[in-house]
């Protein structure tokens, strides 16, 4: 779980930075050269954090306390939607969630990517226990996303997370339909679904026509955001430096799809030179909350940029060895 928020951080955090910077061009960033740190990071780290807290502290997701988290720890700065901002300052002035939930869009719900975009370390955090995961995602999705899209997108992203710390574990590489197969076996039909199997359809295609077909999250809806990363995270499974790239390359809101795709393939990579997380790339990104580290610190021992205890839990005692395929203990 914690590769994961590793990944969808640094996915986030370079995905909102690059577009931004300009310094470099999508060549240079494949050639490893990437923008000055510190990479800030928006409301999909800040979310992601609370999702990850409430597991350590929790065991699994309490919609009341994930709702107050969410609006207690709220920072306007983050680049939120429009419609999130109102929902936390609502929740923020006693309001219950499903109320200020349930007001967004005339009383339908959101159907926006952000029940997405904070997923995918609980869906790594679940990868022994398939049956849980579709429950925890959507008790997580609905505090913010309470139309059924919305919910549908957080589903298929943890759902793939999930698949990704399984493969991790048995030490296989998912070929990429049977992977996004995978996702869509436990996924309820409707439009993001049905985008999800065209995302199957378009495995072998060139990333540009991939993209032009399923939405790139112009829209921030979860229908134009969760299919293409899904197509990216098969078929980018076993290279998170490609993955992050081809996210960016794509633009859109680059910052999700790429913090969604990293959340995804760190749950099988971990982090590490070569295929996984790069170590520089976690140092550019900018230090993720105080109030996580000390939770974080507090329930796993695990000190932010600790690199040994890193590579002593992610099974690569030198750091630069091929991946080993272990489990997280958490
Ligand atoms: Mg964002």
């Amino acid at each position: 779980m914690l590769d994961s928020l590793d990944g969808l951080s640094v996915g986030d955090s370079l995905g909102q930075v690059f577009p931004i910077v300009r310094r470099s061009t999508v060549a240079e960033l494949r050639a490893g050269s990437v923008p000055p740190a510190p990479w800030g990071w928006t409301d999909d780290t800040e979310m992601a954090c609370s999702v990850v807290a409430e597991l350590l502290e929790r065991g699994g997701i309490e919609q009341d306390r994930l709702a107050l988290a969410f609006a207690n720890r709220f920072d306007a700065g983050r680049d939120y939607g429009w419609w999130a901002q109102q929902t936390m300052n609502k929740v923020r002035r006693g309001v219950h969630w499903r109320k200020a939930a349930g007001a967004v869009y005339n009383g339908e719900g959101s159907c926006g990517n952000g029940g997405a975009m904070r997923v995918a370390p609980l869906g790594a955090f679940y990868a022994d226990k398939p049956d849980r995961v579709v429950a925890e995602a959507v008790r997580s999705a609905q505090v913010t996303h309470l139309h059924p899209e919305g919910v549908a997108g957080a589903v298929a992203v943890a759902l793939a997370a999930a698949h990704a710390g399984r493969a991790r574990i048995g030490g296989t590489r998912p070929v990429p339909a049977e992977f996004i197969t995978a996702v869509l076996e436990r996924l309820e039909d409707g439009e993001t679904a049905q985008l999800i199997r065209r995302a199957r359809e378009l495995v072998g295609a060139p990333a540009e026509r991939a993209a032009e077909e399923l939405g790139t999250g112009i829209r921030v809806l979860s229908q134009d955001t969760v299919p293409f990363t899904m197509w990216v995270a098969a078929t980018y499974l076993d290279d998170y430096p490609t993955a992050i790239t081809t996210c960016i390359a794509a633009g859109g809101d680059s910052d999700t799809t790429s913090a969604i795709v990293g959340g995804i393939v760190a749950a099988y990579t971990g982090g590490g030179a070569g295929t996984g997380v790069p170590e520089s790339w976690i140092a550019s990104r900018e230090a993720l909350p105080a109030w996580f580290e000390q939770i974080r610190e507090t329930r796993s021992g695990r000190k932010p940029g600790s690199g040994l205890f890193r590579r002593w839990f992610s099974g690569r005692p030198g750091g630069g060895d091929p991946p080993r395929p272990t489990r997280e203990p958490w």
